[in-house]
């Protein structure tokens, strides 16, 4: 039997990750990070000095990419590890981020990461945080999302984040790269970043993270 899949789609910076993680505790469910995936691809591909646009190159490599996504036993956080190296943060930059939105334009590499995509659900129901999941991976999904905010407000919620890190950056360039990612997600051919046409869209321009994840909750409720 197919278990309940919930799938929260939406451009960067708009509350999908913190949504889908609080969903996921109350729910006692599982999280796919998807973008994760295309990340750690990313990430492969320019250790094995495999350019963006090398179909070919990229194919096999992630058909193969050996990625482990495991509770560190020490602190109870998730970890990334692909190929025996703990990657969980060094994924997370904006220069990979880039990376991963030129390979995920690439059908066949999304292809070949479809099945391990589905493979995520399991035991218990699952929460897949993307931006195909409610229309490609998880078509039969329970409840589909939509999350959505302002390219300005979703630059300055990364601006937020990365000074608390004490990463120096611009926020007219972070708009900019928000932009150009929303572009190239948006506007490829295979599996752009569209709602489902049963997905229920929530702008977040004018939420925070808590308050996104309680409307998200008087939907589950309104569903069953
Ligand atoms: O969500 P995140 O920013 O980690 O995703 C990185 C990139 O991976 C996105 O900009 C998008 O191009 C790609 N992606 C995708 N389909 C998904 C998840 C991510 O194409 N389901």
């Amino acid at each position: 039997v197919n278990q309940p899949v919930i799938t929260v789609d939406g451009p960067s910076g708009s509350g999908k990750g913190t949504v889908c993680r609080l969903l996921a505790n109350k729910l006692g469910w599982d999280v796919l990070d998807s973008g994760a995936i295309y990340r750690v691809l990313a990430l492969a591909s320019s250790h094995h000095m495999i350019a963006p646009t090398d179909e070919e190159a990229l194919l096999p490599l992630a058909a193969n990419l050996d990625v482990q996504f495991v509770v560190d036993t020490d602190t109870g956080n998730g970890k990334i590890v692909l190929e025996g190296e703990d990657v969980t943060k060094s994924i997370r930059t904006e220069e990979v981020g880039g990376v991963a939105s030129k390979i995920a334009a690439l059908p066949s590499v999304r292809e070949a990461l479809l099945r391990r995509q589905r493979a995520f659900r399991n035991e218990s129901g699952l929460i897949a945080d993307g931006r195909d999941m409610g229309t490609v991976v998880f078509p039969d999904a329970v409840l589909k999302i939509y999350l959505t905010a302002s390219a300005e407000e979703r630059a300055n919620r990364r601006f937020l984040e990365l000074k608390q890190r004490g990463v120096d950056v611009k926020i007219d360039s972070l708009v900019a790269d928000i932009k150009a990612r929303d572009d190239r997600d948006m506007n490829r051919p295979v599996a752009p970043l569209v709602p489902a046409e049963d997905a229920i869209v929530i702008d977040t321009t004018e939420l925070d993270a808590k308050q996104a994840f309680e409307k998200v909750v008087s939907l589950c409720i309104e569903k069953n």
